[in-house]
């Protein structure tokens, strides 16, 4: 007798194929598309060399395809319209972060502690005070 199951995803009740006793995805291609992208994302989160080899394959598939995108564009202006709203969105958050950050003016700097300067990674700890919060000798 065939097991029955709900689908993860649609919600509809299908047969399990006794061949997959985990199977949680009804056989129809949305669902079964779904769970292949489920699978994929995750799998991209969790093995470096997966993703790394995704990322050499569609690399490799861009330079075999180097109209791609731009005729993607072309043919679908809405896409086109929707990044352009993304791109300025996230433009405007990053200006506001900055502007957070510091004030435009000028600062005086005092080094706190020089660390590792010989590394290409090094940093200092600094300490910023407005110059107009300064008094002048
Ligand atoms: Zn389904």
């Amino acid at each position: 007798m065939a097991l029955n199951r709900r689908c993860v995803a649609c919600g509809q009740c299908f047969d399990v194929r006794p061949q997959v006793p985990d199977q949680r995805y009804c056989p129809s291609p949305p669902c079964q598309r779904e769970r292949r992208k489920l699978w994929q994302q995750s799998r991209r989160r969790t093995d470096p060399d997966y993703r790394d080899n995704q990322l050499r394959a569609q690399a490799a598939w861009l330079a075999r395809n180097p109209d791609y995108w731009k005729c993607y564009r072309e043919s679908h202006p809405d896409y086109v319209q929707r990044n352009r709203q993304q791109q300025r969105r996230k433009a405007q958050q990053q200006g506001s972060m900055a502007s957070d950050v510091a004030a435009a003016g000028l600062f005086m700097m005092y080094v706190i502690s020089p660390i590792a300067l010989a590394k290409m990674d090094a940093c200092l700890l600094v300490k910023l005070v407005p110059v107009s919060g300064l008094t002048r000798p």
